[in-house]
């Protein structure tokens, strides 16, 4: 199954966040927003985005976007600002508590981005931002770097690709391990019965011949399974060994 993940380009319309000599944050928020997303839907995800045009909305409003959508992620796009122009530099995470997938995530982003070439500020908790409070689902805010310092803007202009390109791959790759964490297994099934003995007599057989089967007690019934196996190609080798054996078979997960 495909994950959802909506990505929301900070600020907007009448909102420009942060401005640095005529530049506006919500212009380099949209315009990775984009790219990230035309990276992870290029990679099987489900993208949707709270804005892709220049239009206002609270931060409330944007996390109700994707509370209404049922995301599993959510992925807020911002650039940072120091009181004073070039005080500060570097990219920042920001998450509700240090928890689950989503402090993963973060970390991967953050490392992600210090390999662009971004000082690595840090994974932070900020539980009191609408948009990392209000959403029901697991949601980061990325800073990245500072709109008022000049080597912060010089990356985010040069290596603008290997920047999206970089978040995007952080956020497949934890995903992916995500998935792995719990391994599907297959196994093959020759019986399934209502009473016990007619299911041992099966399995006894199946023992008897060399097979790795076993008995599976499940919702009433008696399954008899072989198995198990990661990959399905072993499954369909042992499924055909019993089919050549004689027995009826179908391969299941469960
Ligand atoms: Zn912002």
């Amino acid at each position: 199954m495909a994950y959802s993940i909506m990505l929301d380009a900070g600020h907007g319309g009448q909102d420009p966040g942060a401005v640095y000599k005529g530049r506006q944050e919500k212009n380099d928020n949209l315009r990775l927003a984009l790219a990230v997303g035309e990276i992870l839907k290029n990679n099987g995800i489900d993208v949707s985005y709270t804005r892709t045009t220049d239009i206002y909305q609270t931060p409330f409003e944007k996390a109700q976007l994707a509370n209404q959508a049922g995301v599993d992620y959510f992925i807020s796009f911002h650039r940072n600002s120091s009181p004073k122009d070039n005080q500060y530099n570097g990219a920042e995470v920001l998450i509700y508590d240090k928890s689950g997938i989503k402090y993963q995530m973060a970390e991967n982003i953050l490392g992600a981005l210090g390999e662009v070439g971004f000082r690595e500020i840090g994974v932070k908790e900020r539980p009191g931002l609408v948009v990392l409070r209000r959403t029901r689902m697991p949601a980061l805010l990325i800073e990245t770097g500072f709109i008022n310092s000049d080597d912060d803007n010089k990356l985010f202009n040069e290596k603008f690709n290997e920047i999206a390109q970089g978040i995007a791959d952080a956020i497949l790759g934890t995903l992916d391990k995500e998935t792995v964490e719990e391994p599907l297994y297959y196994r093959v099934q020759t019986g399934v019965f209502r009473k016990r003995e007619n299911a041992d007599r099966m399995l006894y057989e199946l023992l008897e011949k060399g097979y790795p089967s076993f008995l599976l007690h499940e919702d009433g019934l008696y399954k008899v399974q072989t198995g198990a196996y990661q990959q399905i190609n072993n499954a369909v080798n042992m499924e055909q060994r019993l089919r050549d054996d004689g027995y009826s078979t179908i391969i299941v997960t469960k």
